[in-house]
């Protein structure tokens, strides 16, 4: 066929995927995924290796390329690539030699505990909301200016690169795109405006960097990326089978998700379940201020001449991520789909609950202090048990959030859309309907948030082939999942889980 096409780099937390879709009906024509090793070199710390990542990338490009090949599709019909990503994970590079001067430092990780800590106790009443009204977000390990704290308090390498005027920062969005526009000597040093709205150093109101913020965390301010609209082109892609083809699109994971689920209305919401688990409700032009512990985001600007977008956000840090753990650590399963077959043995927790505080508890507690706890055992648990109550701690986690979000926008959902990687199961999907007490949405394409960037990409101006206009979004099949227990059921069960989170908040004490 002669449709234009437009590609999407997808680098999550757990792996890299590169899709082509048609631009004319969203469509997947072609893709290719590869794992990214996570590092635990001590308790609580999370890095990935940067360079393992931008070559993952130029690996799916490439084998995604061949497989068109295969179908004899033209890699001319290819008119833009967006990239997305996981948000927050801080990376610093050289930009003489390219080079990383560190392992990325993974949004899970807790090293930064204690600068958290010093940060909140040197701020007017010890207030962890301190730098709210400007970023939208509490003082947490989950943000970048406190990584990037780390890396100059510890890493010899970065300080002296500071020092010598070779230091870039920047998300994973930065650089990739810094990876992909350049050759030896890199390309350009951007972010967009949803990936810098996750860094506490980012004014969400003026859409720009803060000099104060960056005062307040002593981040000199020329080593940071050019701020830019989601969706303009950035720079063309340089070495690699699809040399020449404009980079028009960036979104950080989960606004791109919000997208690709045409979430483009005030009041649209959806949750995205890989790794950690993340609901967002489309809040319109203006940022609305959470009072029960919700992040307010820039969700996207498609466009330079567009006004930014704002979300509602609930952040999860463990969703897939505890299956993940089940496998690696508990070998318990195989594979992590292998969990649903399990959990449908038990058929319920018989009263054992699992709260998975792996990296403290965000959103709507943020305590960095909470740790896991399994509660509950009898001598009749198993390990059937035990991956039930894994996944209803995914469906639990995302009630709290669900509930605050209610809260504070004043109008209950009455449905929630679903993506990411877990949502193939199942089970899982029923029991989240039967949790929540309300319908759970999932579209058949899974891809949602390499679809959301694919179309700020292929809508850019220069680019035009993707109209993001309502009469022109493409269709969503999708399938639901009613609730099925009866409610009094649900609340006792959510009860319980809340008994529970309290004891991982004050395990220690
Ligand atoms: P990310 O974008 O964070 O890398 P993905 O959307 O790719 O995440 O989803 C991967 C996560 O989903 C992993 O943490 C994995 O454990 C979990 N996962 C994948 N398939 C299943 C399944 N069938 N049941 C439960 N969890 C799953």
């Amino acid at each position: 066929g002669t449709d234009p096409l437009v590609a999407a780099v997808d680098q999550g937390t757990s792996s890299t995927r590169f899709l082509v879709f048609n631009a004319r009906t969203a469509e997947v024509v072609s893709q290719h995924q590869v794992e990214i090793t996570q590092f635990f070199p001590k308790e609580g710390w999370v890095e990935e290796d940067p360079k393992e990542i931008i070559q993952s990338v130029y690996e799916c490009i490439e084998r995604t390329c061949e497989k068109l090949g295969q179908l004899n599709i033209d890699l001319s019909n290819i008119k833009a690539v967006g990239v997305t990503n996981q948000r927050e994970t801080t990376v610093v590079w050289d930009k003489g030699t390219g080079e990383p001067l560190y392992n990325a430092l993974v949004w899970l990780d807790l090293r930064t505990q204690s600068t958290v800590e010093r940060l909140i106790n040197k701020s007017p009443g010890k207030n962890k909301n301190h730098l709210k009204p400007k970023t939208g977000l509490p003082i947490s390990t989950y943000f970048s200016a406190v990584k990037l704290r780390w890396l100059l308090d510890n890493v010899e390498e970065v300080r002296r690169a500071v020092e010598e005027d070779r230091a870039m920062f920047g998300t994973v969005d930065s650089w990739i795109i810094w990876c992909l526009s350049g050759n030896t000597d890199g390309g350009v040093h951007i972010t967009d405006v949803s990936n810098a709205s996750r860094t506490l150093l980012f004014n969400i109101h003026t859409l720009d960097w803060d000099l104060e913020l960056c005062r307040y965390f002593d981040v000199p301010m020329d080593i940071l990326p050019k701020v830019r609209s989601s969706s303009e082109i950035y720079g063309c892609m340089k070495s690699s089978s699809l040399s020449g083809v404009p980079i028009s699109g960036c979104l950080g994971d989960q606004s791109a998700a919000l997208v690709g689920q045409m979430c483009f209305k005030e009041g649209h919401a959806k949750n995205t379940y890989g790794t950690g688990c993340f609901l967002l409700r489309n809040t319109g032009s203006k940022p609305v201020k959470s009072e029960h512990g919700l992040l307010t985001t820039v969700a996207y600007q498609l466009g330079r001449d567009q006004p930014a977008c704002y979300a509602l956000e609930g952040s999860v840090a463990i969703a897939g991520a505890v299956v993940r753990w089940l496998k690696d650590n508990m070998g318990i399963v195989k594979s992590t789909a292998e969990i649903e077959k399990l959990a449908a043995a038990a058929g319920s927790s018989y009263g054992c609950y699992f709260v998975p505080a792996f990296s403290g508890l965000y959103a709507p507690y943020w305590e960095p202090s909470a740790r896991g706890i399994i509660c509950g055992l009898t001598q009749f648990t198993n390990k059937n048990h035990l991956a039930f109550a894994a996944l209803e701690a995914v469906c639990f986690q995302t009630r709290e959030i669900l509930d605050a979000m209610n809260q504070d926008s004043g109008v209950p959902l009455d449905q929630l859309w679903v993506d990411g990687g877990m949502t193939s199961n199942r089970l899982l999907m029923q029991l989240q309907a039967d949790i929540l007490c309300i319908p759970v949405v999932r579209p058949t394409m899974a891809e949602s948030t390499a679809l959301g960037v694919a179309m700020a990409a292929g809508a850019a101006e220069g680019v035009n082939v993707w109209d993001l206009t309502a009469d022109h979004l493409p269709q969503v099949v999708s399938e639901t999942f009613e609730p099925q227990i009866n409610p009094n059921e649900s609340e006792f069960r959510f009860s319980r889980w809340k008994k529970a989170v309290q004891k991982a908040m004050n395990w220690e004490t």
